[in-house]
């Protein structure tokens, strides 16, 4: 996601946090901590100013740390299941652990949705048992005070947070439990997802009309505002899942081989990069070329690859210096499935990829190829 910073690095996960996410921590701060009708005002009418911001925003951090624990929740058992999470990152309508692969099976999905509301739950829970039982134990003028407070804030917005979640609609929490539970049942996994998306879109649109209910019959213009915004994120999110369901099985029976062109450009490691560009891809048109040195694979070099040496210093930098290296390239075999391919075009941001067998390069897939073999089979009718 562009625009998010990285703050942390948890269990091996990078945690960044989107610049939108400082507006929901202010928008937070303020509705606590204003002194003329925050809500820790309302609850507590002697505090002073200073105590009502300093409690505000330690609520609003420990509020962060719940959301990320959901986030981590979700992460540590992908991870679990070897779907690698590379990052998790905080954004204006909470956090997105970055999944790189679909997961496995209906009960790995199951449990991996289940695990972030499960955790709101229970954080939910604790807050309120503390502030539950502190009650009874502290007084209002106690130092301890505050932390009842909190926990009892903190409680009810983590109970709340596990509710919304697990609204089924996908991509949310409850959507992704139903979509395990509809694929366990019917061992279809794309028929599993229409569901559950299909689901998606539907608490969208009643999103949307509850938003302009509040603007116009609560006059409540932010809530209905932000209830759109929620409404417009998760209706995208669901439609991009049908997409992306949909290109999986118009691929599903289809692999690499076919759709590889065994002829292919290629350079030596120490070309220079203006050879390269006024030899190989300018004359035809290519967007990436294969490095090799002898009959084995070193590199990939690509346009996006020269943007990283000023024009003026191509004719003395080889190639080498700028490509990937083989080792950092997708591994695709003409017998890979074309979804394995897409996958690894999704997670590289390459063009092109090299086509392997037994260490040796055959052929280069190109993205633009796989689009068209998608948009042919369409065309034809075929699913
Ligand atoms: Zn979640």
């Amino acid at each position: 996601m562009p625009g998010s910073i990285a703050i942390a690095r948890v269990f091996g996960i990078d945690i960044r946090i989107h610049l939108s996410w400082f507006l929901i921590f202010g928008l937070l701060l303020f509705t606590l901590s204003d002194p003329t009708g925050g809500l820790f005002r309302s609850l507590r009418p002697t505090w002073s100013d200073q105590k009502l911001v300093i409690v505000s925003a330690v609520t609003a951090l420990l509020f962060f740390a719940s959301v990320l624990s959901h986030e981590l929740a979700h992460a540590l058992v992908a991870r679990a299941f070897r779907m690698p999470v590379s990052s998790i990152t905080l954004f204006l309508l909470g956090g997105v652990a970055n999944l790189a692969k679909e997961p496995p099976s209906a009960r790995a999905e199951f449990l991996m949705a289940a695990a972030g509301p499960a955790t709101s739950l229970v954080l939910g829970g604790i807050g309120i048992a503390i502030a539950g039982f502190g009650s009874g134990v502290v007084t209002e003028f106690s130092a301890l005070d505050p932390v009842l407070v909190i926990a009892n804030y903190l409680g009810y917005i983590n109970v709340a947070l596990a509710i919304f979640n697990m609204i089924p609609g996908f991509p949310l929490d409850g959507g992704r439990v139903l979509r395990s539970i509809v694929w366990g049942i019917a061992h279809d996994r794309a028929r599993a997802t229409g569901v559950a998306a299909r689901g998606g879109q539907l608490v969208a649109g009643l999103l949307l009309l509850f938003g302009i209910w509040r603007i116009f019959a609560e006059n409540d213009a932010f809530g209905g505002v932000w209830m759109g915004m929620i409404a417009y994120f998760l209706y995208n999110a669901a439609s991009s899942s049908l997409e992306q369901e949909r290109v999986a099985s118009a691929v599903s029976g289809a692999t690499v081989g076919p759709l590889m062109a065994q002829q292919f450009l290629s350079v030596h490691p120490r070309t220079p990069l203006a050879e390269l560009v006024y030899g190989h891809l300018v004359p035809h048109n290519a967007r990436a070329v294969a490095v090799v040195d002898g009959d084995r694979l070193t590199g990939l070099v690509t346009i996006a690859d020269l943007q990283k040496v000023d024009q003026a210093a191509w004719p003395q930098t080889p190639v080498e210096e700028v490509m990937t290296p083989a080792a950092q390239l997708p591994a695709v075999s003409p017998t890979t499935k074309l979804m394995g391919a897409i996958e690894a075009f999704a997670a590289s941001a390459l063009p092109v990829l090299p086509v392997m067998d037994a260490g040796r390069l055959v052929g280069m897939l190109d993205r633009e190829a796989v689009a068209s073999y998608i948009r042919m089979r369409e065309s034809l009718g075929l699913r």
